[in-house]
């Protein structure tokens, strides 16, 4: 696949439109709520038809209750009372469905979205790196928080309001063609520009969206970055321009956001001025109409304060769902990068009959290896070796060589072009990934440590180790010394990506990780490159014991460290050049020659 290294300052494209299928798959996310849906939506009706009927009695009071021609009859206070009473019954009934059912879709609004966001994170979690290598972190950031977050109001509101709202319109259309047919044809011609202009707006707002959400993204991006490079930005001087930046980023989505709202807030105004404004007036002038020119059947007083009662429900239904397509339209460019994140294809899948490895010797194969990280790149070229189990490799090399991308091959960090690599005679495609990660141990120049203690740290990679045994992995690299000389010891507390630890403490700690996890095979990628000459000779002996019963393969600048390998590997050239110990390569006077005594 062709990487598209997106960057802060450049806007993503979308893979897919948002569609009425990405609409259908959004509310099936709601179907194991279902019942509780139907339950929501049922009593949000109940309510709309209770907030009907006042309008019927005020009509039968009207026409039928009140005196007529001053003859005031002798039920009418007795009649009045049961209907107000009923009346009073309804709203009361109204308001306790209406909160009943707020509160019921506002808890399923927001455990439809954990569940989203939790497809959307078990996702992330699996893509392989070269989706990461292909955007900046804040915009994929942006989309399992804020973007996630924007749709809770979809499943707690747009989505019943939209249909109770259509219920409402279609029940007091009825009404209004059973009370007046005439006035009903009226109120359709007006709604139909309505439903048009409406359909338009959309369009041109999703569009704006998309734009809007694109400055939105590529200024997270941009934030991240710099919070990730900040003692790089200091060291350079670089904040005055890193802040024109910013605001040059900010500038460009304040003036999306703007252009998205002129067109969002249009609207309301639209469905209010439409069918409230025009609409009302129409009717009333229908009306007028058919009683001043008495065409055909003559309309009671009541009957038009009816219509005009229920036309005021029908306008206020439309206003809520245009006020509803409004957010729905808002949420589709959001709706698109979540589902294409949760449709990303991750280009390293376990084998459906993946086995585990069992009592693993450590003897690994490159069989005529071939790989690129961008199509028609390639860093390596039928790359073949055999590694015996239990030898220790040093790769070396210039940078840029592939060394690093020889050994992240072995843990499927990255699947190769052609060819196979193997684990005791198992392609490392035909392994599971917690066989292959157990057995694989990775040790990076870049160590990561998370927020937590020291402890936390070393029992990340072997959740179920006791104190004990993790007190001992850090005895075992020499990690102890350091720990135990901190003010809180095992329970020294650091911050993300342990920035109050020197780089050599960091690396200790991570190796700790590494042993603590016990893995057969070990990769220690400039691993040691930190730690001081002292601890270094530590190491040295510890590695002697330590890697003894172990494969390894280590990249390393340190002559010491280089030495002590059973074979030396020299990369350049997109394949390995020169293999051999030490005293073997020493002697072909080569590559690796050179390099040693250019390096003085
Ligand atoms: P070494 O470890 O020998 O310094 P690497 O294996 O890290 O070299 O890199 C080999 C080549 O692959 C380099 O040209 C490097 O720029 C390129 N490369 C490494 N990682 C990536 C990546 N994630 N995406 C694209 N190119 C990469």
């Amino acid at each position: 696949m062709q990487v598209s290294r997106n960057r802060y300052f450049e806007d993503e494209v979308s893979k897919e439109k948002f569609n009425r299928f990405m609409l259908l798959r959004l509310i099936s996310y709601a179907k194991d709520y279902k019942g509780t849906y139907i339950l929501v939506i049922i009593m949000l009706i109940g309510t709309s038809i209770l907030s009907l009927i006042p309008a019927a009695i005020n009509t039968f009071i009207i026409d039928k209750v009140l005196p007529s021609e001053g003859i005031v009859p002798d039920n009418m206070l007795r009649n009045a009372i049961i209907l107000l009473s009923i009346w009073f019954a309804l709203s009361v009934g109204s308001v306790v469905s209406g909160y009943i059912s707020s509160v019921v879709s506002l808890r399923l609004g927001n455990e439809i979205v954990c569940k989203l966001r939790k497809d959307l994170f078990d996702k992330l979690m699996e893509l392989s790196f070269n989706y990461y290598d292909s955007r900046p972190v804040g915009k994929i950031l942006v989309r399992v928080t804020n973007y996630t977050d924007e749709l809770a109001d979809f499943f707690v509101n747009d989505m019943v309001r939209v249909v109770q709202n259509v219920f409402i319109v279609l029940a007091t259309f009825v009404c209004i063609c059973v009370i007046e047919i005439r006035i009903a044809i009226v109120a359709v011609a007006v709604s139909i520009p309505l439903a048009i202009i409406m359909w338009i707006l959309s369009k041109l707002l999703h569009d704006r969206n998309v734009r809007e959400r694109n400055k939105y993204s590529n200024r997270t991006a941009f934030i991240v970055e710099d919070i990730n490079g900040l003692e790089v930005i200091n060291a350079f001087n670089r904040e005055e321009l890193n802040s024109e930046i910013f605001e040059e980023l900010s500038d460009k989505y304040r003036k999306e956001f703007m252009k998205a709202t002129r067109i969002r807030e249009l609207f309301f105004p639209m469905a209010h001025g439409v069918v409230n404004g025009i609409g009302t007036i129409a009717i009333y002038m229908a009306a007028l109409l058919i009683i001043s020119h008495n065409w055909g059947e003559a309309l009671t007083l009541g009957a038009v304060v009816m219509v005009a009662t229920y036309m005021n429900v029908f306008s206020g239904a439309i206003n809520t769902i245009c006020q509803r397509l409004q957010t729905i339209t808002n949420i589709t460019s959001n709706v698109e990068r979540i589902f294409e994140v949760i449709d990303t294809e991750s280009e390293i899948v376990e084998a459906n009959n993946a086995v585990e490895l069992e009592n693993v010797e450590g003897k690994i194969t490159y069989e005529d290896v071939t790989f690129s990280y961008i199509k028609g790149t390639k860093v390596l070229e039928n790359v073949n070796l055999t590694v015996e189990p239990g030898q220790m490799i040093a790769l070396v090399g210039p940078t840029g060589a592939g060394k690093s991308t020889i050994v992240n091959l072995l843990s499927r960090f990255y699947d190769v072009d052609s060819g196979a690599i193997k684990i005791d005679g198992v392609d490392i495609r035909n392994i599971s990934f917690s066989s292959l990660r157990k057995n694989v141990g990775v040790m990076m120049q870049d160590t990561f440590l998370f927020a937590g203690t020291i402890m936390d740290n070393i029992r990340f990679s072997r959740p179920d180790a006791t104190d004990e045994e993790c007190i001992e992995a850090a005895k075992t690299v020499h990690a102890h010394e350091f720990i135990m000389n901190k003010p809180e010891g095992y329970n020294t507390k650091i911050s993300g990506q342990g920035m109050e630890l020197s780089g050599g403490e960091k690396q200790l700690i991570s190796f700790a990780r590494l042993i603590l996890s016990d893995p057969k095979i070990i990769i220690l990628d400039e691993a040691t490159s930190n730690i001081d000459t002292e601890t270094e000779q530590l190491i040295q002996q510890m590695f002697t014991t330590v890697l003894k019963n172990r494969t390894s393969f280590v990249i390393a600048h340190r002559l010491s460290t280089i030495k002590n390998a059973d074979r030396i590997l020299y990369i350049d050239e997109k394949n390995i050049l020169e293999d051999g110990s030490h005293e073997e390569l020493e002697k072909v006077k080569g590559k690796y020659y050179k390099l040693l005594h250019n390096a003085g």
